[in-house]
């Protein structure tokens, strides 16, 4: 019997209606760019595998620590407890963050970063005895799914069986090119008229809006105007973190910083999962008491896992070496030759990028949902030709490792117009 097969019987997959979809791909390997399924056929992994894995499949630098400190220290608990890795970690994470980020909390997953964000800012001024109960987020926002990051998500998609068991939440239309003035005058009136703690975004690119994308200045303008109410802000940059953007941080185009981050993703380079939400100094000082109640009270078992900080260290030296920062810049040209290409196809509607992350509006008469027609029919044409994308309704976008190559890229390139011509 196949993996596949086997799969059948007892697992539950993510977002994933079993009686319609097609059965899963079983990989068994993967290097570099590249994955294999159990039948030998090979598949470019063209969005690192949910934006996880920037130095590619089965990396052997990040395989050697994480080897190395399983069998040192795999695991010890984090409540009165502390290791090398962690201290080594929070140093490195320090020197390369927003100068502002002072404190670290460790967790599992983009989700919790999330939650945790969340709830320091709610207990922030709880602790104050000050009434601050209202969240503000963007539209289209998506921050995870635990019911915190799920209230702050916009997408109905995910959230619609849950209304009126969420935390207030305020929306704002996101600020693409257009819409700056009605995203600042809603924030300002969202702030008048609610009593907020705290305004939560993903930084320049809402990733699975479809990859919709605004500019440095309208977030600064944002931020300004909550400092100016004194609501916190926090950036998820769980997607854009460690170079997807160009630079290291979405929040590295900014002239102001937010209060806190939460990182996960590629922070491990793919490898094993861990989080982290930083905040300023200001922040942790607000918990920072004789009494036991103003405590931040939250903690996973895993928290600060020594073999998942091991193997963040490695990615970010991975990060940090000559080179790598370049293949983001050759894989933003190539994504701009690519699109110049296809700008004019009459199936276009428009064409978006920033750092490695492109993007491509099909044009289609009614709208498309998440998981509409066209989308399962281009997903489905992607897979038979070897190239993994997971088109967000009409939107195609492509979000490589960074160490793919030029060649896999033109064969990434060459698969989506053959889509353009051949899908509808
Ligand atoms: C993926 C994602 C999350 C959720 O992360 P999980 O690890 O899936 O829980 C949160 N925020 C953003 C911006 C994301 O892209």
């Amino acid at each position: 019997m196949s993996l596949t097969d086997r799969d059948r019987k007892h697992l539950w997959h993510p977002y994933t209606q079993h009686k319609t979809a097609a059965p899963p791909v079983a990989i068994v390997r993967g290097q570099g760019a590249l994955l294999w399924d159990e039948s030998g056929k090979q598949y470019i992994d063209a969005i690192a595998s949910w934006w996880v894995n920037p130095f590619g499949h089965s990396n052997r630098f990040i395989a050697d620590a994480i080897y190395k400190q399983l069998t040192s220290l795999e695991h010890v608990l984090f409540g009165g407890f502390t290791h090398e890795p962690a201290v080594l970690l929070a140093e490195k994470l320090i020197e390369i963050l927003p100068r502002n980020q002072q404190k670290l909390f460790f967790s599992d997953n983009g989700s919790t970063a999330v939650e945790v964000a969340l709830k320091a800012s709610l207990q922030y001024f709880h602790n104050q005895n000050q009434k601050r109960t209202t969240v503000i987020a963007f539209e289209d926002a998506f921050h995870g799914d635990t019911f915190a990051a799920m209230a702050a998500s916009g997408i109905s998609f995910f959230t619609q069986a849950f209304q009126g068991m969420l935390i207030d939440v305020v929306r704002i239309p996101v600020p693409v090119p257009g819409r700056e003035q009605d995203s600042k005058a809603a924030l300002r009136e969202a702030i008048q008229n609610h009593d907020c703690a705290a305004f939560i975004f993903e930084p320049l690119v809402l990733g699975a809006a479809g990859m919709v994308m605004y500019e440095p200045q309208i977030l600064d303008e944002l931020i300004a105007i909550c400092k100016e109410s004194h609501v916190l802000t926090i950036a998820d940059e769980v997607m854009t973190g460690f170079g997807k953007t160009g630079k290291t941080f979405a929040c590295d185009y900014l002239a102001r910083q937010p209060d806190m981050m939460c990182l996960s993703k590629a922070l491990t380079g793919g490898t094993i999962p861990m989080a982290i939400t930083t905040f300023t100094q200001q922040i942790f000082d607000g918990f920072y008491s004789d009494d036991i109640n103003k405590a931040l009270f939250h903690g996973h078992t895993f928290t600060a896992n020594p073999t998942g900080c091991a193997a963040a260290l490695a990615a970010i030296s991975l990060w940090q070496q000559p080179g790598m920062q370049e293949n983001v810049s050759r894989i933003n040209m190539q994504h701009r030759n690519f699109l110049d290409t296809i700008k004019t196809h009459p199936r276009v509607a428009t064409t978006r990028l920033i750092g490695v992350i492109c993007a491509i509006e099909i044009k289609t008469d009614n709208h498309e949902s998440y998981y509409g027609n066209l989308r399962n029919k281009l997903y489905d044409f992607f897979i038979q030709n070897g190239v993994i994308l997971r088109p967000v309704g009409n939107i195609v976008y492509i979000l490589p490792p960074y160490v793919i190559t030029n060649e896999q890229l033109a064969t990434i390139y060459a698969t989506v117009a053959k889509a353009l011509d051949q899908v509808s």
